[in-house]
């Protein structure tokens, strides 16, 4: 194999500036036009690193130490950016804000679509504390039980009881159950051995409700003392309504088993979204960002331009939450969604909320997008909100073909989305307003927004 010329080698010293962030936030810094990637590095700073690995268009460094620090560095508890819950917290918020609008930007150049704008990212005006669920891992350190989370792509387990992103009542909880798992003298799961018994302690809570769940994921079929500790959760905690257990016995990084029994209180929690509410179970999707999650969706609603006319069309539903709040300003909804429990969810969520103008349907939404078409639905605005893969092609020309004025994506993944814009195009929709950043996740690089597309 010929030697690659590379302007830098392993373990070589040398001091860079920092020009860009990556989506996954590391420093970027090019050395003779080669980029090499620094953890916690921020743009405009100045450092001696050290090369860790070289490949054939791009290299990791490890930072030594700092020469000069951005203006816009905030100065934290290095714990929690090693552990990657918050992988941006050592950038300023507003910063953090003008990086994901950015980003898009980016990519849109990149992909030839640099006329596309993109607004300034909505923020928020406490960007910590936010998030509505944990899913903690659990783990033996130095024989006694912990609660924690893992370094950045590494089995380093680092113990903690302030979790910083999530709402503090659920930090709160989750420490009350780790002292009770304690007390009962429960192992905690050991990955290297596939041994033990708890492996992730989870904790949803309603924003507006104040309704907590606690579900106790275990290796094992049974969790010794399940009633003690039930008891005991629910005497220390009265606003835990409900109790799981949830079986997981594979080896797997998979958080959730299939397998869940009620161990006390209800199989659900409820929440309200826009005045809207929402029955939540263990393993359904639901937006983890409660009040920028409410802004996501009044934004998609007026970006929709809904008069109470409209036919629209909620492709990958969910539990109906974007559905729902449409339908209170269309015609009628029809909502697709692949997860059948989901598709229960949205139909009693319908029902809890005397909401009679939804339709929902189990299924792909390829495959449901075709059939609507063959029953002559023709709907005014369609609303997609896919996962991080984004939408498949044959998605996007069973969507153009029912030629609705408006499709409105909610995308959590810029890259995607940029991909199916150029698609939307070929078919002659275009983006007609800025794309519309809403910040979900402060403090880490997550990235979601809304584009309107429009037929010209
Ligand atoms: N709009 C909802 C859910 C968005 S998450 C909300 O905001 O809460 C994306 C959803 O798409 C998930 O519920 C997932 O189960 C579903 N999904 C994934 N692939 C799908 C497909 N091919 N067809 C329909 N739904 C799909």
């Amino acid at each position: 194999m010929a030697k690659l010329n590379l302007p830098v080698y392993k373990k070589q010293e040398l001091t860079v500036t920092i020009t860009d962030l990556t989506y996954q936030g590391l420093g970027v810094a090019k050395v003779e036009g080669y980029p090499l990637f620094i953890k916690e590095a921020l743009p405009q700073e100045r450092l001696v690193v050290r090369v860790t690995k070289t490949g054939k268009n791009f290299g990791y460094a490890q930072a030594v130490k700092w020469l000069e620090r951005s203006p816009k560095r905030v100065k934290t508890k290095a714990k929690y950016l090693q552990t990657g819950i918050a992988p941006l917290m050592h950038l300023q918020y507003p910063a953090q804000l003008a990086f994901k609008q950015k980003l898009i930007q980016d990519l849109l150049v990149k992909a030839h679509l640099g006329q596309v704008e993109v607004a300034p990212t909505l923020g928020m005006d406490q960007p910590y504390a936010y998030r509505n669920k944990a899913q903690v891992p659990v783990r033996q350190v130095r024989g006694q039980l912990e609660i924690g989370f893992f370094k950045q792509g590494s089995h380093d387990f680092v113990p903690l009881e302030d979790f910083y992103i999530q709402d503090q009542r659920i930090d709160e909880i989750l420490v009350t159950v780790r002292d009770i798992l304690r007390q009962y003298q429960i192992a905690a799961y050991d990955e290297v051995h596939h041994q033990g018994v708890v492996r992730h302690i989870m904790v949803r809570r309603g924003y507006y409700s104040h309704q907590a769940m606690v579900v106790l994921v275990t290796r094992t079929k049974k969790l010794p003392h399940a009633e003690a500790i039930t008891q005991a959760i629910q005497t220390a905690c009265p606003d835990v309504i409900s109790i799981l257990h949830n079986i997981n016995s594979a080896k797997t990084n998979v958080i959730l088993g299939s397998t869940t029994k009620l161990l006390a209180g209800k199989a659900e929690i409820e929440d309200q979204l826009n005045g809207l509410t929402f029955k939540i179970s263990a393993q359904s999707f639901y937006q983890v960002n409660p009040t920028q999650t409410e802004r996501l969706y009044q934004t998609a609603i007026d970006q929709a331009q809904l008069t109470g006319q409209e036919t629209v069309i909620d492709a990958y539903c969910g539990i109906g939450t974007i559905s729902l709040s449409m339908a209170r300003h269309a015609q009628h909804v029809y909502g697709v969604e692949i997860v059948p429990q989901a598709i229960e969810d949205a139909k009693e969520n319908a029902r809890v909320n005397n909401l009679t103008n939804l339709t929902f349907e189990m299924g792909e939404a390829e495959t449901w997008m075709a059939k609507w078409q063959e029953q002559g639905i023709k709907p005014d605005v369609i609303m997609v909100d896919p996962p991080r893969k984004g939408l498949t092609s044959s998605l996007i020309q069973s969507a153009t073909a029912m030629k609705p004025n408006k499709i409105v994506y909610v995308s959590c993944n810029p890259a995607t989305l940029v991909r199916d814009i150029r698609e939307f195009m070929d078919y002659g929709y275009h983006v007609t307003k800025p794309i519309q950043p809403v910040d979900q996740f402060p403090q880490t690089t997550h990235v979601e927004s809304i584009t309107v597309l429009s037929r010209s």
